[in-house]
């Protein structure tokens, strides 16, 4: 497992600007990066335009994908937002996650978001840390 991921607040803020933009759904996308630090956040459609779940559009995802692997970069973690809560990963994240990266959760407390990192493995979730750096 993974225990930590660094993000820069550029990258902080790029979050939490697209997980606002889209209350009260659930807004997701990926984040790239190498040795454990994010280098690039790349929004992703939610499909299931719900309030209480994602499905990432499959050929936003796919084209992700592929400009993560043309710049030389890895999968290091999935960010969603949990508008109505809860700030932890949900039982249907644990059932739906497919890759082993960290999962980012962000959540809210009035208009006060927060997020927080966590590792989904075997039936669970551990939580990371997130080291927000300049
Ligand atoms: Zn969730």
């Amino acid at each position: 497992m993974k225990h930590e991921l660094t993000i820069n607040k550029t990258h902080w803020q790029e979050m939490l600007k697209h997980v606002q933009e889209h209350v009260p759904l659930e807004a997701c996308g990926l984040l790239a990066g190498k040795n454990d630090r994010v280098e690039k956040v790349i929004p992703v459609r939610n499909q299931a335009q719900s309030a209480v779940r994602f499905v990432m559009d499959p050929y936003e995802q796919l084209r992700a994908f592929d400009w993560i692997e043309a710049n030389a970069l890895e999968l290091l973690g999935i960010f969603h937002s949990h508008p109505a809560g809860p700030e932890t990963v949900s039982r249907t994240d644990i059932a739906e996650s497919a890759y082993e990266v960290i999962h980012l959760i962000w959540s809210r407390t009035g208009d006060r978001w927060e997020a927080r990192g966590f590792w989904i493995e075997n039936g669970g979730a551990t939580e990371v840390s997130l080291q927000i750096v300049d």
